[in-house]
């Protein structure tokens, strides 16, 4: 065992708190990774805050890991010491379901989580806001050279989380994508639906990030708080990806969809969201929810983020900025993605 530093939440309610944290000796299959960034997602401040039900305490977040592999187990075969590696939202899984041999490693029975799930070993997963982790090389994946390492954490699980249903649903060419809100998912899932080939609109709260929305890539820019929005855009989209954290009338934003068009929910509020079926019926719509991605399609993202030169627009802030960055993602005042400058921390 190593204690390494780490930010931790003591409690769903008290501020994360430098602490440190116990990683395991290398097995024969793990390696040892540096931590250089670990972004802030908003699914870390729902888990820490128990919007999903209580975790076990005290809790380190971080599921959207960059960093260099430092040290490798005897029997390690795909990465070596130097690596640049990612590790997101899992870091283990049985391996031997459909689900994992088809490369869905989200959908095991068994999936480890990155922090906060029972690992195999039978202690409790801690992630990312530290300055090492030990992970199985199986769930490490290479960063390609073309991409820093501070804008390609937030690829682990905000990345790869709107690439999925992206290809999942058929964008490209000819298809109308609203991404709705520009957050850190929204703001990426703008860049990958772009590039696809898709023609894209943001639908945010406010004008306020207007420029933001076009300069990475959107084509059409709306305001939600603007009823206008609503009636111009009735019919609209092929495709709709809402990554709201909060709880939305989705009845809305279904009439905005064209016939047989599909709306894919990756925003995750704790709380539920009411559907009149009939918002559904007429047009045959479908309404839908996509976690995250396999580890195969993790790495497949990467590779498709450098050769589009699609990183996350971050803002990169130390350990002691932590709590500062919840509150104002908390106000969807980020930026586009906070990243932990994990050297400052300890
Ligand atoms: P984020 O950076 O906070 O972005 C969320 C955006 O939603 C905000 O920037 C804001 O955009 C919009 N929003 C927030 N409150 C709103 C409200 N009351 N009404 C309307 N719009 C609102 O969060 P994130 O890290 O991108 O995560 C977004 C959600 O996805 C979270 O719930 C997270 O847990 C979830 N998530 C799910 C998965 C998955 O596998 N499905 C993976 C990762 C994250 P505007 O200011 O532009 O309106
Ligand atoms: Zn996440």
């Amino acid at each position: 065992m190593h204690a390494v530093p780490a930010l931790a939440a003591p409690d769903p309610n008290s501020p994360l708190t430098l602490t440190t944290v116990d990683r395991r000796e290398l097995g024969p299959h793990d390696v040892l990774i540096r931590i250089e960034y670990a972004g802030i997602c908003h699914s870390d401040i729902h888990t820490v805050r128990g919007d999903w039900g209580l975790k076990r305490y005290p809790l380190v977040p971080g599921h959207e890991i960059a960093g260099i592999v430092t040290s490798v187990g005897t029997a390690v075969k795909t990465r070596t010491v130097g690596d640049r590696v990612g590790v997101g939202c899992l870091v283990n899984s049985c391996r031997v379901c459909a689900a994992c041999v088809g490369g869905q490693e989200q959908h095991c029975d068994n999936a480890v989580g990155t922090y906060g799930s029972l690992d195999r070993d039978g202690t409790i997963t801690q992630g990312g806001y530290s300055r090492y982790i030990v992970v199985t090389e199986a769930f490490t994946v290479l960063i390609p050279e073309t991409l820093g390492l501070d804008e390609a954490a937030p690829l682990l699980c905000a990345g790869i989380t709107t690439f999925s249903p992206l290809r999942r649903w058929g964008a490209g060419p000819g298809q109308k994508v609203a991404v709705v809100g520009l957050g850190g998912l929204g703001h990426i899932a703008v860049k990958i639906a772009r590039a696809m080939g898709s023609e894209v609109t943001v639908l945010s709260q406010s004008l306020k990030k207007q420029e933001d929305g076009l300069r990475v890539g959107a084509d059409h820019y709306y305001a939600t708080n603007d009823e206008a929005t609503f009636a111009v855009l009735e019919g609209r989209f092929d495709l709709i990806i809402n990554t709201v954290s909060a709880v939305i009338d989705l009845n809305a934003y279904l009439r905005l969809l064209s016939t047989r068009g599909a709306m894919i929910c990756v925003g995750a509020p704790g709380e539920p969201l009411a559907v009149n079926v009939f918002s559904l019926l007429g047009g045959s719509k479908i309404l839908a929810g996509s976690a995250i991605g396999g580890i195969p399609e993790t790495q497949e993202m990467l590779d498709f983020c450098a050769q589009h030169n699609i990183g996350a627009e971050v803002e990169v802030i130390s350990a002691d900025k932590v709590n500062e960055a919840y509150e104002r993602v908390l106000a969807s005042d980020v930026r586009y993605r906070f990243v932990i400058d994990a050297a400052t921390i300890g």
